[in-house]
């Protein structure tokens, strides 16, 4: 369905759970975590009412993300059934990759479709700094599975944090060469953990381009409507490169997508406070159907994260899921 200004919404992501096995600096605090029980987290079945209300307004492609989606017990279960779901013809996950590895064969099997990998650096030492604590080899045996089992395309999500991995933008180009791997450099954002970091470190995807031109030349490619990547890519490498800018160069117009929290919240756009409750009518299908409309009707123009105005959350994206 479309929202009031005209945006085709078709892209549901849901966060399964607020807890992960890594502490990313700029997501998750070392410590602190209010730990949401988990009989308040939505169950497989109520997600599932969800997204079968969803997709008969149009939702056709459905995300899993977090906290990591990966330590969620029984989820070759959940993707199973959300897989089977008429109407629902891309199923992915975003994940830290460090479970994986196990997974992967089963999750596929069941009907996954794709992965979103995050890896911000491709250093050891530096991986294990800025998961606080995390091994790197988990996340790479882990790529290479999806990539040895068809599990694609694969992508990688690499936050741009400058001083920390802006040094390596033109290494992680360079696996592009001969894997079908697309690199996605994404801005950081002022948001949970990352506000602190993003006024020392906020690194644009402008300024990364101009580093990666001193090396190779990009050629730009086509995407799909409703993406919110620019896409390149250096000639006769078989990935691709692609830029995600929320913050200096909005994509809000070509935004296709509403996000479901852990706990049941319909939230129209990552960046501001308004949510609609949905776990309250679940038995009600009118009402849901109703208030997933209402949800997309909602979606601002555009994010204010910007802006002085910008939203009070306090909320990170290891609760809203990025
Ligand atoms: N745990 C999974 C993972 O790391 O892929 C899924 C959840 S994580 C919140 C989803 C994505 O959000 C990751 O790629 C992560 O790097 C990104 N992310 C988290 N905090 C961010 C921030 N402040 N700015 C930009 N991206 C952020
Ligand atoms: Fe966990 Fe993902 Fe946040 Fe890292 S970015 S702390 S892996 S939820």
């Amino acid at each position: 369905m479309e929202d009031k200004y005209g945006r085709k919404i078709n892209y549901l992501r849901v966060s399964l759970i607020d807890r992960c096995n890594l502490r990313c600096r700029y997501c998750m605090p070392k410590e602190g975590i209010i730990k949401r029980p988990y009989n308040e987290l939505l169950r497989f079945e109520d997600i599932l009412k969800i997204i079968k209300a969803a997709a008969h307004l149009g939702i056709n492609k459905i995300r899993y993300t977090g906290g990591e989606p990966l330590i969620v017990k029984d989820i070759d279960y959940l993707i199973e059934e959300t897989a089977k779901i008429q109407g629902v013809s891309d199923l992915a996950i975003t994940t830290n990759g460090t479970l994986l590895y196990d997974l992967a064969d089963k999750l596929k099997s069941v009907g996954l479709k794709r992965v979103n990998i995050s890896l911000d650096t491709l250093k050891r030492d530096k991986f294990n700094y800025i998961t606080r604590g995390g091994n790197i080899d988990t996340v790479l045996k882990s790529i290479e599975k999806c990539l040895s089992i068809g599990l694609t395309p694969v992508k990688i999500n690499v936050v741009l944090i400058k001083g920390f991995n802006d040094e390596e933008v033109v290494d992680f180009i360079r696996i592009t060469k001969d894997l079908p791997i697309e690199i996605r450099f994404i801005e950081l954002m002022p948001i949970g953990q990352g506000e602190k970091l993003y006024k020392t470190s906020y690194l644009s995807s402008e300024n990364v381009l101009k580093i990666i031109k001193n090396t190779f030349e990009l050629v730009p490619q086509k995407t799909h409507s409703g993406s919110t990547v620019s896409l390149y890519k250096v000639d006769n490498y078989r990935g691709n490169i692609g830029f995600i800018s929320p913050m200096s160069c909005k994509f809000c117009k070509n935004c296709n997508r509403i996000r479901l929290t852990s706990v049941g919240n319909l939230k129209p756009c990552l960046h501001s406070d308004k949510v609609i409750n949905l776990k309250s009518c679940l038995n009600n299908a009118e009402l849901l159907t109703e208030n997933l409309k209402q949800g997309i009707l909602s979606k601002p123009l555009q994010h204010n994260m910007d802006s002085k105005n910008k939203s009070e959350s306090n909320k990170m994206m290891y609760q809203i899921g990025g």
